[in-house]
């Protein structure tokens, strides 16, 4: 087995879109411990939501869903992965490219059943159990 650091060297972004929730917290704490952005897509049978997750910048997946991720549902309509992977890559390009993190610290989902998109903030957790050690950094350092 390859070891994690390996894994991701060269890596500059994680981008997870399946249904497993062990993954996305190994991936998690990947982020966390390389302090690498981390995009997140989730569907639902009719909707489809998108967060970036980085670090020591902004809430980590375990911020946002300390329990248990969101789980994706087996009866999807079609078009909804094309619409978040095609927001996921933008997200991607985004950040690749020295731009702000547009997602950073949001949720946002494209509802389609009444087509329409929905944002909501996800905010980080100061005392959440697996990134709060970068903010105890920071605020020594401060
Ligand atoms: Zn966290």
């Amino acid at each position: 087995m390859v070891p994690l650091g390996d894994f991701l060297a060269g890596c500059h972004l994680l981008i997870e879109t399946r249904r497993d929730q062990a993954g996305g917290y190994l991936l998690n704490q990947a982020a966390i411990r390389y302090k690498l952005p981390l995009i997140y897509a989730w569907l639902g049978e009719a909707d489809g939501s998108l967060a970036t997750f980085w670090p020591g910048q902004g809430p980590c997946l375990a911020c946002a869903f300390p329990e248990a991720l969101p789980a994706s549902a087996t009866a999807l309509m079609g078009p909804l992965p094309g619409i978040l992977g095609a927001l996921g890559a933008l997200e991607a390009l985004r950040v690749l490219g020295g731009f702000p993190a547009a997602l950073l610290g949001r949720r946002l989902t494209f509802q389609g059943k009444v087509f329409t998109f929905k944002d909501a903030p996800l905010p980080a957790n100061p005392f959440c159990p697996v990134c709060q050690h970068l903010y105890q950094d920071q605020a020594a350092r401060a």
